[in-house]
């Protein structure tokens, strides 16, 4: 179930909670102490047929084994999914990395739990993790972009977690970069994950690996066009590959030209950039900067690019912040 409403500050008593991420490969969970510090993580891999039960009984052994470490018993589980979960009810209505549609994750994880289960979209807790424990702390409106093998963000505006009519705000890898290009994996062709997320970074190196001679050492390093890979980019251009290098940094200007976009659109005071594409291509942060600073309107230039600094944890404890507001909420209604 999620607390619906403004997301207000966790409650004084101590409390240990759980939190954890459900993406589309693997399920991280930790145990978060009154203080709001993960003291103990675990992970496990979503299995490979992706069914919803065997996921749901990975999550719980995971829990289970953070829940194992903690010296006073968790009260609450904060779980963020890549899926669009219904408030509420927490259940998933659609989520095309796992091909569900309509899963009971909160009222299953809470029979599996004993404990009160709350459940966003992954997106939503990490920009939750972002906003009240790293790099976002203080804003009272922030933007955040994560890009991995997509792009997902979420916004913060007036002081309060943006959620959109659908509560699907945040679809910012969606942004149309290129009228009529690349196909995407969404209705839509040439947005900004088409040209520079994870999954289109794999298909666009491999493109023009193909037909650049430049590209031989790239491809010896890969053994082969089909398995380069961003990390392969990525180390390949760390040692100064020229064709790894030349790719990388016209992927963080296209970057760069859709941040300029949404900043404008956004006005945030602070963008938190994260996700793995980013942690191995720092030019992305680079080029954004600079693009903001040079390219955003007078007012919206003014605004402050942060890389995440808590990674993974960030869902955790955005997650973790979920489950305190559940609790406190269950508290108030005795
Ligand atoms: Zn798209």
């Amino acid at each position: 179930v999620v607390p619906r409403g403004s997301h207000r500050p966790a409650p004084s008593r101590p409390l240990w909670v759980l939190g954890a991420d459900i993406g589309g490969t693997k399920i991280v969970a930790g145990l978060v102490d009154p203080a709001g510090a993960v003291r103990a993580r675990h992970r496990r891999e979503v299995p490979s047929d992706r069914d919803p039960e065997g996921v749901l009984r990975a999550t719980a052994d995971c829990l289970a084994a953070c829940r194992a470490e903690a010296p006073e018993a968790p009260r609450a589980i904060g779980v963020g999914v890549a899926g669009q979960v219904e408030p509420g009810t927490g259940t998933v209505r659609y989520a095309p990395n796992l091909r569900w549609r309509d899963v009971p994750l909160g009222s299953r994880l809470g029979e599996l739990s004993g404990l009160p289960v709350a459940v966003a979209n992954d997106v939503r807790t990490i920009t939750l993790g972002e906003w009240r424990f790293g790099e976002g702390r203080g804003c009272r409106n922030l933007l955040c972009l994560f890009v991995g093998t997509g792009i997902g963000g979420g916004a913060v505006i007036d002081g309060r977690l943006a959620e959109g009519a659908a509560h699907a705000l945040g679809e910012v890898g969606h942004t149309p970069l290129v009228a009529d290009g690349r196909p995407c994996h969404c209705p839509n062709r040439g947005c900004l994950e088409a040209y520079v997320g994870g999954w289109a970074i794999a298909e666009r190196v491999r493109e023009l690996a193909a037909r650049e001679p430049a590209a031989r050492g790239l491809i010896a390093r890969a053994g082969g066009i089909d398995r380069i890979e961003p990390r392969t980019v990525e180390l390949a251009a760390r040692e100064g590959d020229p064709f790894a290098s030349a790719f990388v940094h016209e992927r963080a200007e296209e970057f760069a030209t859709g941040l300029v976009g949404l900043v404008n659109a956004f006005n945030p005071e602070r963008v938190v950039v994260g996700g793995k594409i980013v942690e191995g291509f720092p030019e992305y942060l680079a080029a954004a900067r600079r693009a903001v600073a040079e390219r955003c309107q007078p007012p919206a230039a003014a605004a402050e690019i942060r890389g995440s600094r808590l990674h993974a944890d960030a869902g955790i404890l955005g997650a973790a912040h979920l489950a305190r507001e559940l609790f406190a909420a269950r508290r108030r209604l005795r």
